[in-house]
């Protein structure tokens, strides 16, 4: 499924690495909602970042009102916050992690901590389901946890976005083209077509390459419109309970499709160590969904930065 709006912001976000490339030291900070004004001098004093996730306000604040004699408490609480790096300057350039069927560029923004926690997001699979963009484009500016090494993958299907096409520039689903538990589905025209072979496509060869190199811990992707997250009971299987819990999407098993040589999978069983989950969104994504999405994966990406999961 795709849809207009999502498309538009796909064109933003595509605007944005432009200009993000060209002037990341001017660029606005966005900070995030929960962090605005809820700066104490207790806070300021035990971390020098600016922000403060919206848990630890709440609980610096009621501390804080209740009087100073429990100063000490305050403190304690206040050392868990987590510092922020600053998103005006934590750009740590951009890569192209390989060529489409069609002679695409594949790009990565790579931002946050260098020698952090790999954390890796893949905007588009299916080129006809791009709302995640919306997400790309606020992960791009927001504020990360320190210790996140966070690459942002838009597109990895740059022809299907191109041609609103859930398939490659040959007619191949990606999302059944990796090489673990690969099987021949379909022909050229068929919805799932698997390709001629496992990694048979330039876009798998790329992405299996480039995670190789960047070891990710976490790999998200986005895909559409089954709103939904499916359960696990592998070691991702908390971090998928905490994304649904913040964003309000439901766990409920994806079905109804062929799931042989899926990326996600072959992460999983590939990479070590290595999570990995799809993201179901729903038909629309708003702006707002979209930062609480954003917002969602930094929180788990710092479950897995903490070792938390
Ligand atoms: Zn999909």
């Amino acid at each position: 499924m795709r849809q207009s709006a999502a498309r538009a912001n796909g064109c933003v976000a595509l605007l944005a690495v432009c200009i993000l490339v060209a002037s990341c030291s001017a660029q606005t900070t966005s900070a995030p909602a929960s962090s605005a004004g809820t700066t104490t001098s207790t806070a300021s004093a035990t971390t020098t970042s600016a922000f403060t996730t919206s848990t630890s306000s709440t609980t610096t604040s009621s501390s804080t009102t209740s009087t100073s004699s429990t100063s000490t408490s305050t403190t304690s609480t206040s050392t868990t916050v987590a510092p922020f790096t600053d998103a005006s300057n934590d750009y740590l350039g951009e890569e192209v992690i390989g060529t489409s069927a069609e002679g695409r560029p594949i790009a990565a923004m790579h931002r946050g901590t260098p020698g952090g926690t790999v954390i890796l997001v893949v905007g588009v699979i299916h080129g006809n389901e791009n709302a995640g963009l919306a997400i790309m484009n606020e992960l791009r500016t927001m504020p990360l946890p320190v210790g996140i090494d966070l690459w942002l993958l838009d597109l990895m299907n740059p022809d299907g976005y191109a041609n609103d096409d859930r398939h490659n520039g040959n007619g191949v689903d990606l999302n059944r083209n990796f090489p673990h538990d690969w099987t021949q589905i379909g022909e050229p025209g068929y919805w799932e077509y698997s390709g001629t072979g496992p990694a048979s496509e330039p876009e798998t060869q790329a992405f299996i390459a480039f995670t190789q190199r960047i070891q990710p811990e976490l790999t998200l992707w986005y895909h559409q419109d089954l709103y939904r997250i499916s359960p696990s009971n592998r070691r991702d299987g908390p971090l998928r309970e905490e994304y649904a819990r913040l964003t309000g999407l439901p766990i409920i098993t994806v079905s109804g499709g062929t799931y042989t040589g899926v990326a996600a999978t072959w992460v999983r069983n590939t990479l070590d160590p290595s999570m990995s989950f799809i993201v179901e969104l729903g038909p629309t994504l708003s702006t707002d969904e979209a930062v609480v999405h954003a917002r969602a994966v930094l929180a788990i990406s710092e479950l897995v930065h903490r070792g938390e999961v």
